[in-house]
Formats: structure tokens, sequence, C-alpha cells
């Protein structure tokens, strides 16, 4: 409640900057990141973007060294708007390598490793806590998906005696403004036509934590159809997540409806038009176009515009619902430290600038 006061007097959108740590363990690395303070990163830039350094305010930023729980502390409240019947949309925005999956996420890489861990608590059920899954991966490094949904079921647990929630989950890539369903099993694909929007891409009803895992591992393996290792399409596509709740008042039978999609969102890097063609320029196209049109749409609700163009790109015909009015928005913007990607760096935080 005091939150819902506290951000309809902010605004519905916030923007949380995350840098990525150096990936290469070296002692001597050297981040372009000059300093953060509260919300303010500052970044030395190179005398190729005009030497000196660069400022950029954001609800908060989050440096190197914060862990997974604590990135996922400030969206924890947005968890409860969902279950109080708001809509919400968290967004993970960044070049490639920037770190959108693994707070997203990151149980891609942990899948296997996880989903045996989850097996092994099956059979002892012992680690595994019915509705919020094993203690030891939330605590660890699972990601915002993955927290969310604990949480989700840990509240809907916690209320039960006055109100009964039904929860169902939906997962989508939208890739070259095509929407593909994750969730289809090989029968129904055969079947199915090209070319359906989300409502019609199966909803799927789950009752704990078990059944999210299963459905992660269907979505997973159906995204990686057609991707090979030199062609890994996850980065040129956006994927979502989409949790769908219902609340019945127990005593009065009232219902409530609130919706969160959690988005991994395409790599925002710019390519070099004279060294790409055929389809990795359309792809190229395509991802651009719709990066932006969500940046016009988040830019213009945050000026409070009377016009908002949604229906400019496929994601923001889809989220229509749940960007603006009563829906809470969420993006974290993520960096990389290293030098060579200060260009793209400049241009994200520039990106997430006009949007906060
Ligand atoms: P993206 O999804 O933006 O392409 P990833 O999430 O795949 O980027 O991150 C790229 C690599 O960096 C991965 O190996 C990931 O595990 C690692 N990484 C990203 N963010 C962090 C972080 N905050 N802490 C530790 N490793 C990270
Ligand atoms: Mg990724």
């Amino acid at each position: 409640k005091l939150y819902n006061q506290v951000q309809d007097l902010k605004g519905n959108i916030r923007v949380y900057c995350r840098v990525r740590p150096s990936l290469g363990g070296r002692s001597d690395f050297k981040s372009v990141v000059d300093s953060i303070e509260e919300g303010t990163i500052t970044i030395n830039t190179p005398a190729k973007y005009g030497k000196g350094s660069r400022s950029f305010n954001f609800n908060k930023v989050f440096g190197p060294s914060s862990t997974q729980a604590e990135v996922f502390a400030d969206t924890r409240p947005l968890i409860r708007s969902v279950l109080d019947g708001y809509n919400v949309c968290i967004f993970a925005y960044g070049q490639t390598g920037s770190g959108k999956t693994h707070t997203m996420v990151n149980i891609l890489s942990d899948f296997y490793k996880l989903y045996k861990i989850v097996s092994h608590a099956k059979y002892l059920d012992k680690t595994w806590t019915k509705h919020t899954g094993p203690k030891d991966l939330t605590e660890t490094s699972q990601g915002v998906n993955y927290r969310a949904l604990s949480d989700l079921f840990f509240i809907a647990e916690q209320r039960k005696d006055t109100l009964q929630y039904d929860v169902s989950v939906q997962m989508i890539e939208i890739y070259n403004e095509q929407v593909r369903d994750l969730l289809v099993t090989e029968e129904i694909r055969n079947n199915s036509q090209n070319g359906f929007n989300v409502p019609d891409a199966s909803l799927v009803h789950v009752a704990s934590m078990y059944d999210v895992i299963d459905l992660m591992k269907l979505g997973h393996k159906n995204r990686a159809v057609g991707a090979t290792a030199l062609n890994d399409r996850s980065s040129r596509s956006h994927s979502c997540l989409t949790v769908h709740v219902q609340g019945r008042d127990v005593t009065s039978g009232a219902v409530l409806r609130g919706c969160m999609h959690l988005v991994d969102l395409a790599g925002s890097e710019r390519v070099d038009k004279s060294e790409v063609a055929g389809d990795r320029l359309k792809e190229a196209q395509h991802i651009n176009k719709s990066l932006s049109a969500l940046g016009d749409v988040i830019s213009s609700l945050a000026q409070k515009n009377v016009h908002v163009p949604y229906r400019n790109s496929k994601l923001t015909q889809l989220l229509q619902d749940s960007l603006g009015g009563q829906a809470k928005t969420l993006m974290f913007v993520h960096i990389s430290p290293e030098l060579n990607a200060v260009g793209e760096t400049l241009s994200t935080l520039k990106f997430a600038e006009r949007v906060a």
C-alpha cells in the first residue's frame, strides 16, 4: 500500500542501472566507470568520445559487486503490486554480454544443474519448500524471474485465508517482429499456424515453483530450436515470461487480476551497416526499430504525453495494457565496464537517460 502511494507520487516508471563486473579477473583491470553514488554514475570518456567524464542519473545504480539479492530487493514491492491487481513490466536492456540474462534469468547457464537439484529436492522433498522452491538457490545466483515467482507463491500462500490466487504463465519470443510461443509441445507446434499474437500463446496454469521450473525448461528448449552455437539467436530476440494472477476474495467472491511481464530484451548494440548484410542486417533493423519504439513509449509516458505511440512495434503492442495507466514499469539498464565497450555503454546510458 505504502509503496503504491510512493510510486504514485514518483510516477510509475523507474530506471535502474547495473554495471557488470569485469569477467577477466585481472587485478590491473581499469573500468570506464569513474564513480557510483546512489543514483549517479560517472563514466570516464576516452578521447574518441570527447575526453573527460560524463554523469548520468537514475533511480539507483548497482555497482559490479551488487548481488542478485540486492538487485531483487528493489523489485520485490512490485510482486506485491501484481497480487494487489496491478500490471507490471520489468525490462532488461543493454548490449549483448552486459548482463541482462544474468539479472533476469541466470537459469540458462545453470539450468541443467538447477534442474538436477530440483529433481533431487523433489525426490528428497527436503531442501524444497513446497511453494517457494529450494532455499539455497534463491539465496545465491538466481535472477529476477525465479525470485519474483518464488515471492509470488510465498505471498499468495500467506494470503490464502482471505484471497485465493490462480497463477498462469506464458512464455514467448519476438524475433524479427514475429511472435513465437515457447510453451508449445511438439504435437501442438506441428498443427499450429504462424503469426499468432499473445492472446493465442499457450497459457499454462501453475501451482508451484515445480511447475514453473518445468515450463522454463520447456521454454528454453523451444528457444534453442533453430539456434546453432555460431548463430545464437537469443541475443537477437526479445524473450518474455508473462505471469497472470487472478485473486478471488474468499468472503465477497470479488475477483482481482494482475499481470507481470519479465522481458529479456534483444542486445541493443548497433551494427555497422557496411559490415553486415542480408538476414543479419534485417535482424538488426528489427531490433533497432523495436527498442526505439519501446524508448519512445516509455519516454512519452514519463513526460505524461497524451499520445503514446504503442503501434510502432510488436513488443509495445503486446505490452500496451501493462505500460502506462496504473501499470508499473521497471527497467534495468546494463553496462559493461570494459574500455572497448565504452561507445555502446554511452549510447545505452543516453537511451536510459531519455526514459528515466
Ligand atoms: P546478456 O544477456 O546481456 O548478453 P549475460 O547475462 O549473458 O549478458 O552476461 C554475459 C556474461 O557475464 C555471462 O557469462 C554472465 O554470467 C556474466 N555476468 C553478467 N552479469 C554478471 C554479474 N553481475 N556478476 C557476475 N557475472 C555476470
Ligand atoms: Mg542474454
